[in-house]
């Protein structure tokens, strides 16, 4: 058996996607900056995308940047808005320790030259509270950025609550919704969100590309200099086929968002219920508040790295951490900043659905997982001296 279950790290591009990516290609090949027929049959090919983006979110089209992806639009949201705080004396940025480096790393960047950065903390059930984005404000403070679920624990944050506090204090409101866009509902103006990235990777749309909404009076600068393309906001002739598929792919994942919703909820519950049996496992996160398709484990006593490769050869394809960390030895700052020690954190698993998995498939990963779990612990001295007392069990 061949399961995918690493939809967090990307996703298995739709048909219809492509379908609609090839016919782009092949039948309009023109610069949306063209003035002649060809140029502008690209330029409303655009334009149809962008308002189908738009309104995924509740947003209107002029709110809409496209971006190569999530890491740049997060890079284009931060920067942006530190840079319009630093011409009015705001140097402060609030985020949080579980972020994702397209994010984190940004701010370390910022930091260096001359922003102060508080992360918040967050909970032992992988929630930040509104409570400490208001407590964390100050009068310089130029931005806000929590995002929407966690791309290793799946964990959904309070985004409206957090949006009112900023809206309330007038303070920019980002959210990395990477992991959220096309798996759960998002209304930027009823969340309360300035800010938000996207990419449609994660969606069963194409690679490199993704979109930044910004909301209409909010300073945008743009990160490439160049052409006057996206209002200025962001140089550089559109990625037209691709941005065609993201738009394909956030359509499907409208039509049928609660269906797949209610589906993956199924297969996940009864995956976390499988892997509950293990002996010392923990599943990460919050158990009811997390996105439809996360499961997030540790088992103690366990290398994340052998485990993935055990499971990859029994045809299970899932994920330690995130992508990104996965390779180094690191253990994951998600796991750590949800107060897990160091040498649990390093025994993570991560298994992520999509409507494409089924029942049977959890059940093999259920009898799969534990048998490697159990093999691994055999022959690993640290389980021995769990085992003989020598060392306290955490999990
Ligand atoms: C994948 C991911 C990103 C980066 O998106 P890319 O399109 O791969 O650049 C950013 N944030 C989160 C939460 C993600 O899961």
């Amino acid at each position: 058996m061949q399961i995918y279950a690493d939809n967090a790290a990307t996703t298995k591009i739709a048909k219809p996607v492509i379908d609609a990516m090839a016919a782009c290609m092949e039948e309009v090949y023109g610069n949306p900056s063209s003035l002649h027929s060809e140029g502008q049959r690209a330029a409303e090919v655009l334009a149809g995308a962008r308002e189908i983006t738009a309104r995924s979110l509740g947003a209107e089209p002029k709110e809409i940047i496209f971006t190569s992806g999530g890491s740049e639009a997060d890079n284009q949201a931060i920067r942006s808005a530190a840079l319009w705080g630093k011409k009015q004396g705001k140097i402060h940025l609030i985020s949080t320790a579980f972020e994702h480096h397209a994010v984190l790393h940004t701010l370390e960047q910022l930091e260096r030259e001359g922003f102060t950065v508080t992360l918040l903390p967050v909970y032992e059930d992988g929630i930040v509270r509104a409570e400490d984005v208001r407590r964390a404000l100050r009068e310089d403070t130029a931005l806000v950025s929590v995002m929407f679920a966690n791309n290793e624990i799946g964990t959904l944050q309070p985004i409206k609550e957090i949006g009112a506090v900023c809206r309330e204090a007038g303070v920019i409101f980002h959210t990395d919704a990477v992991q959220a866009a096309g798996h759960v509902k998002i209304d930027v103006r009823e969340m309360n969100i300035d800010m938000l990235s996207l990419s449609a990777h994660k969606f069963y749309g194409p690679k490199g590309v993704g979109a930044l909404y910004v909301r209409k009076g909010i300073p945008l600068f743009s990160l490439i200099e160049g052409g006057a393309q996206e209002r200025g906001k962001r140089a550089g002739t559109e990625n037209v086929p691709g941005i065609v598929g993201m738009a394909k792919a956030l359509s499907l994942a409208a039509e049928k968002l609660e269906e797949n919703g209610a589906y993956e909820v199924k297969l996940r519950d009864a995956l976390i219920e499988g892997l509950s049996g293990i002996s010392h496992a923990r599943l990460n996160g919050d158990r009811e508040r997390r996105l439809p398709g996360n499961v997030n484990f540790c088992f103690e006593g366990i290398e994340g790295e052998s485990l993935l490769l055990l499971l990859d050869a029994k045809g299970i394809e899932a994920s330690s951490g995130s992508a990104c960390t996965s390779g180094s030895l690191d253990p994951s700052h998600v796991l750590l900043a949800i107060g897990l020690p160091h040498e649990v954190a390093h025994g993570s698993l991560r298994l992520t659905l999509s409507p494409e998995n089924t029942m049977e498939e959890v059940e093999y990963m259920v009898k799969e997982i534990t048998g490697v779990v159990e093999y691994l612990r055999g022959m690993s001295p640290v389980w021995e001296d769990l085992e003989k007392g020598a060392r306290k069990h955490v999990i």
